[in-house]
């Protein structure tokens, strides 16, 4: 049955999936997400159902615009499969444990900031805001009020840590060295950590950082990344493994 479940998550990943792309793309320019329908983004052509399905229409249609042969972007099928493949991953992960619940959220996130941080470099607020709430209520239901008092304390906490971070970093570097999606990322980074592994998300997104950044070094001139993709892996990663504050000292 396990199995069963595993694929029907598989499943359901893959249309959220398309839907973050959706959403990924059009938050950050203020469009319309629900009632819009999508379209080619060069001939603006309305797309059909059978041209919406995750992954397959993009194979079927070779990667292609059925109507101006303009090439798909690779990036629409990659975050459906990444959403269908983590979505599996997490129920495999919790089976039917609140966690469940937490970790699709996480996931949810992770792929609308990979879209639109990658894009455009904007982490936005409404998807934020939308997934903080979730996890307080989530908090509040099944860990009660101490719990989801603890849970905001320490993403409260985690805020003003890396808002110093980045006031010092700014100081440092005299630019902008961490965007204020970061800073509010870490928030999140609280509500589901504890207080002391939220901390280690920060070096753990700057560990899986820092190979990326060097072959950008050398790619791009700008050396612009936006680092929010990293931070949501960190936390994701953190959230799996469930380590606990004893482990993460143990490896001081
Ligand atoms: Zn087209």
């Amino acid at each position: 049955m396990t199995g069963f479940y595993i694929v029907l998550f598989f499943l359901f990943g893959l249309i959220f999936g398309s839907f973050y792309n959706v959403v990924g793309f059009r938050l950050p320019k203020d469009e319309e997400i629900v009632f819009e329908k999508s379209h080619c983004p060069k001939c603006k052509h309305t797309l059909q159902w059978y041209e919406l399905i995750p992954v397959f229409s993009f194979l079927l249609q070779k990667g292609k615009c059925r109507y101006c042969h303009e090439k798909i972007s690779l990036f629409y099928p990659f975050i459906e499969l990444g959403t269908g493949l983590l979505f599996a991953v997490s129920f495999y992960s919790f089976g039917f444990h609140y966690d469940l619940i937490l970790s699709l959220i996480l996931v949810s996130l992770f792929m609308v900031i990979l879209v639109s941080d990658l894009n455009f470099l904007i982490i936005p607020d409404s998807v934020l805001i939308f997934a903080s709430v979730l996890i307080l209520i989530v908090k509040f239901i099944f860990e009660g009020i101490k719990g989801g008092f603890f849970a905001l304390g320490s993403g409260l906490l985690l805020f003003v840590i890396m808002y110093i971070i980045m006031l010092l970093g700014n100081l440092a570097f005299k630019k902008e060295s961490l965007g204020g999606g970061d800073v509010k990322l870490m928030f999140i980074s609280g509500l589901v950590l504890h207080p002391l592994v939220g901390i280690f998300s920060i070096f753990l997104a700057s560990i899986i950082a820092l190979p990326v950044s060097l072959v950008l070094l050398y790619t791009n001139k700008d050396h612009i990344m936006p680092f929010g993709p990293f931070i949501a892996i960190a936390i994701l990663v953190l959230f799996y493994m469930k380590i606990d504050i004893y482990q993460i000292l143990s490896l001081l």
